[in-house]
């Protein structure tokens, strides 16, 4: 600590520092100021990847993690480069050209749609009896 050689000025020179920082405070209480920021920004670097471990990010929803979850269309794009998509409809028989298989699939279709068919039903009838009643 060195001596204070001006204590009357020195005196003045800090308080009006400390009001100084308090107007920052008291104006910028929404916004970070440039050294906050800082501080922010080298912390982010600090922070570790649960996933990957390396830093600069913390989880692997960041774009930057290599383990990054990415969408339909970004694998497509990675994986195709550029391309378009289209959507072509064609018969179970051409789909399956084994006739055993055909067989199962359909009946599992059968299976797996009737629950569904099942439901319409029951929804359709109270739908009607509703819209009958009122
Ligand atoms: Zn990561």
């Amino acid at each position: 600590m060195r001596p204070t050689l001006y204590p009357a000025a020195e005196e003045l020179i800090r308080n009006k520092k400390q009001q100084k920082l308090d107007e920052q405070e008291q104006g910028h209480k929404h916004n970070n100021t440039l050294g906050e920021l800082r501080a922010k920004k080298a912390a982010y670097v600090l922070v570790v990847c649960n996933s990957c471990g390396a830093q600069g990010h913390s989880t692997k929803r960041s774009p930057i993690c290599p383990n990054h979850d990415m969408t339909l269309l970004q694998l497509l794009n990675r994986d195709l480069g550029p391309h378009q998509r289209y959507t072509l409809s064609i018969t179970l028989d051409s789909f399956i050209s084994n006739n055993d298989h055909i067989q199962r699939a359909r009946g599992r279709i059968i299976v797996q749609s009737s629950f569904l068919r099942e439901l319409i039903k029951i929804s359709g009838t109270e739908f009607t009896e509703q819209f009958m009643v009122v």
